[in-house]
């Protein structure tokens, strides 16, 4: 699944060299009011004492960056991020609502659900003792050999696993059915590189990290040379771990995770673990392959396995269960984790208010329960049906952009449309939504809430097991403001959060709506034909679809987006990395060309009717082409710390804000010519890339 844009909480865990600061007080009351609808094609946020054929990112959002100064509790702000706080503000409405007086079934669930994870008294009444079952049974283990029933074990709980875990996804190769794999992980910083770089930023990274652990298990009453001993063992084996595990980069590649393998190979690649009994205890029994996606790591298990002291292992185990429930004990123990992860990592001043904290929880365990009351409300069936209406013209615009490629054969041309008539469309919300009637919630358990949601979604996802895959399934809540392209389903998806203002809006004229959600769409389309969308065909399997000779120009052209993002610099001495930013990259340009395509078209066949507020062919002064640009640019509107954008340089897929709207115009000629730019000015380049 590749999303549109990465959320500000996944880079929770970003940034180096940043003076620790102490955790601020959170401030747990929620606003009095809803924050404002935001502006489709914002006035207010144009910096007209900017060129637009010099910086055009300054130009669209200047005013914008500011007037909007990244808030305390905030990493990073902008408009994703403040379209996403009000859908969030909305849905804690309903779930206080549902709280105090549910009038269903459904509400009293998500009620309950958000009322347990409000209880800040009980959470510090508690302190650890929501994990100490768990503890004990890590404590109470004298051999390695019981590791796997352990681990089977703590797989029940939301807290995770240690060494292995296990999910059912489509096979690469035939994605009419579902496999077993097992991939990499048991890390906590953010990325292998976090333990292997030499640099002195991530060294003193590594010092506070290992400072951090040792604090968290003084805070379980370890004495101080025993929590010192036990870092130094957790920091140790998570070194292995990141040895044995492949780069971003190479994981962007399905060559480099698919390894269908009998579970009697795996056997004998890591016999320290003892397998048979860990997939007997999930019902898995009579599974005879299963897709090992990174096999190095497994090696690198069982060498873990077979040469560390089984008291080392008990304290990586030790703390991979206190760091997974952390945020769920008391404040100790999240104020802690907070200063660690939010604030020495991301710069982040103050703890995310609880309202926040848990209305994110509620409608990742029961999205799509809180989801039926969201859209009701803000969703209306107009919308859906436009937007369809706009992934229609997107549709027939990238199949006369494949028509009219020059660099590409007739052969695969016949393949790319095929893929491209193959690919379906998600607009909102789910047509059948999930039935969360086995999942119990209890009013006084906020653990042991999160702990079933998470066995609820276990449990339905091992059950998928051979079965074909249901492609009418979401990977995102409706109210979430994202979307994203999956490569075995080729569908591409598009919850109701991000189909709201200033992306999609009933009010506004074509120009602003084909440049904002249009382009979103026709980024999600061509992540089919990205470098890594192209290496899989219509049916979703990873298989040889283009000629030789088009695949030589294809990497030609991928490598000219590669090296041009490799250019360019988010910080002092930081910059992109064009390999693992191309398919992101290649998304964004590909949208943008085919959205403009798809608002020509609109225009001359609807004519003055599809543009009204004009006057003289302009409206605010701009004319459609200028507005479609505008638009674009002002979705990506935001401030980030500098130490977030180095982090999102290092390990995200997606460039920065401002590279995302700067490279793409750059390498679209229909910019220059709607601003009257020369040839040679930074926003007109005289050279230029393009796939699509
Ligand atoms: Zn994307």
């Amino acid at each position: 699944m590749r999303l549109l844009y990465v959320f500000s909480v996944l880079l929770v865990v970003c940034v180096a060299g940043h003076a620790q600061s102490p955790a601020a007080p959170a401030n747990d009351s929620a606003p009095a009011a809803v924050p404002k609808q935001l502006t489709s094609f914002d006035l207010s946020a144009i910096d007209k004492t900017a060129d637009p054929c010099t910086d055009f990112y300054q130009y669209a959002c200047g005013n914008w960056k500011k007037d909007n100064p990244i808030p305390a509790d905030k990493v990073s702000w902008g408009t994703f991020a403040q379209l996403g706080e009000r859908n969030r503000y909305l849905l804690y409405l309903d779930l206080k609502a549902a709280a105090a007086a549910p009038r269903t079934a459904l509400q009293t669930k998500y009620g309950n659900y958000f009322a347990a994870c409000m209880n800040a008294d009980l959470a510090n009444k508690l302190g650890a003792q929501p994990i100490e079952p768990e503890l004990t049974a890590i404590a109470a283990l004298t051999g390695k050999k019981q590791l796997a029933a352990f681990n089977l074990e703590a797989t029940r709980h939301y807290h995770g696993t240690f060494l292995f875990n296990i999910r059912v996804d489509a096979d690469e190769k035939d994605a009419s059915k579902q496999i077993l794999e097992t991939g990499q992980g048991g890390l906590t910083l953010p990325d292998r590189d976090y333990y292997l770089n030499g640099d002195d930023r991530s060294k003193k990274i590594r010092e506070q990290y290992v400072a951090h652990v040792k604090k968290m298990f003084e805070l379980l009453h370890d004495s101080p040379e025993a929590a010192a001993r036990e870092a130094g063992d957790v920091m140790r084996i998570e070194t292995a771990l990141a040895q044995g595990s492949q780069s971003k980069v190479a994981l962007r590649d399905p060559a480099n995770t698919y390894h269908v393998t009998t579970i009697a190979d795996l056997v004998a690649s890591s016999p320290e673990y003892d397998w048979k009994q860990f997939l007997d205890g999930e019902g898995l029994a009579k599974v005879e392959t299963l897709n090992v996606g990174s096999p190095e790591y497994v090696k690198t298990v069982n060498e873990i396995l077979r040469t560390e002291s089984l008291d080392a292992i008990q304290h990586y185990m030790r703390w991979h269960l206190l760091h997974g429930a952390a945020p769920l004990l008391s404040d100790a123990f999240a104020d802690e984790t907070f200063n660690f992860f939010r604030a020495t990592l991301s710069g982040q001043q103050e703890r995310t208010p609880r309202w926040d904290r848990c209305t994110s929880s509620t409608d990742e365990a029961l999205g799509e329960a809180v989801g039926q009351d969201w859209v009701k409300q803000n969703f209306p069936p107009t919308a859906k049906a436009n937007v369809n209406k706009l992934v229609t013209a997107l549709d027939v615009a990238l199949a006369e952009d494949i028509k009219a490629l020059p660099w590409m054969s007739d052969q695969t041309k016949v393949q790319a449309e095929a893929k491209l008539a193959a690919m379906e469309r998600k607009i909102g919300y789910p047509d059948k939504w999930r039935d969360y009637s086995t999942l119990a919630v209890k009013r006084d358990d906020p653990v042991g809430n999160a702990e079933r949601a998470y066995q609820f979604e276990r449990r339905r996802n091992l059950a998928k097991l051979g079965r074909p895959v249901d492609k009418s399934e979401w990977d995102m809540t409706p109210p979430t403001v994202n979307a994203y392209y999956a490569d075995e389903q080729v569908n591409i998806n598009f919850p109701a959060g991000i189909l709201q203002p200033p992306f999609y809006d009933d009010k506004i004229d074509p120009a602003v709506n084909f440049g904002a959600i249009g382009v979103v769409i026709g980024h999600e389309m061509t992540h089919g034909f990205d470098d890594e969308g192209a290496k899989y065909d219509l049916h979703g399997n990873v298989h040889d679809w283009f000629t030789a000779e088009d695949m030589a120009q294809f990497n030609e052209r991928t490598k000219c987006i590669a090296d041009e993002y490799s250019g360019f610099q988010v910080a002092p001495g930081q910059n992109l990395n064009g390999k693992l930013t191309l398919g992101e990259n290649t998304a964004d340009n590909g949208g943008l060309r085919i959205a403009f395509r798809a608002l020509q078209e609109t225009l001359v066949a609807e004519g003055a009717a599809a543009e009204p507020g004009y006057s003289d062919g302009k409206r605010d002064g701009y004319t459609p082409e200028q507005r479609y640009f505008i638009a674009y640019s002002q979705v990506w509107c935001g401030n980030q710390r500098e130490q977030a954008a180095r982090v999102q340089a290092r390990t995200n897929p997606h460039s920065t804000a401002e590279w995302r709207v700067k490279g793409a115009v750059e390498n679209f000629p229909e910019f220059g010519k709607a601003f009257a730019c020369h040839v040679g000015q930074p926003m007109m380049p005289a050279n230029t890339c393009q796939v699509w």
